[in-house]
């Protein structure tokens, strides 16, 4: 009789066992599938990141493009107000033509560049950004607006006469 209670016991504690087991087994498949969930969610994660790649690309172009616009206005103001406005007395010749200056070849400040010309070296006239009418400009910054303006396809009309 005692050799059966044994069994019995024996018997139990297997069907303990095997509950044990499936439990352990439910788990583990609990696990599988939060696994799965993750890796479902990297991947997801990835497109995510791919497509904030391209969002961070298309920000960086955008920021040179501003930052190209930057150096646009830069050398406006340099053209405009950073360049050096010669001083009259320091000067004899034309800067571009080396004529001497005198009662009938008077000097010109470029108001663009600040440097002093005869009047045939600067008789162009352009709308600065600090003016509000055309002012007179050198040649060599004419031929500049001109460089400029046909890049912005915005040109900008000037006279030739003073
Ligand atoms: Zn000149
Ligand atoms: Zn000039």
């Amino acid at each position: 009789m005692a050799e059966i209670r044994g069994k019995h016991q024996e018997t139990e504690s297997f069907v303990d066992e095997m509950t044990k087991l499936r439990m352990e087994v439910a788990i583990v498949d609990d696990l599988k599938n939060e696994l799965q969930r993750l890796q479902k969610e990297n991947d997801d994660l990835k497109d995510t990141c791919s497509v904030q790649d391209s969002a961070l690309l298309e920000l960086a172009e955008q920021l040179g493009r501003s930052k190209l616009e930057m150096e646009e206005l830069r050398f406006d103001i340099d053209l405009s107000k950073e360049n050096k406005w010669m001083s009259d007395d320091q000067v004899i010749s034309c800067y571009q033509c080396e004529a001497s200056f005198n009662l009938a070849r008077r000097k010109h400040h470029c108001r663009s560049c600040g440097q002093i010309f005869c009047n045939d070296c600067s008789n162009k006239k352009r709308l600065l950004p600090s003016s509000s009418k055309p002012v007179r400009v050198c040649d060599e910054c004419d031929m500049i607006f001109i460089k400029r303006l046909h890049g912005f396809g915005d040109f900008v009309g000037r006279t030739d006469t003073i």
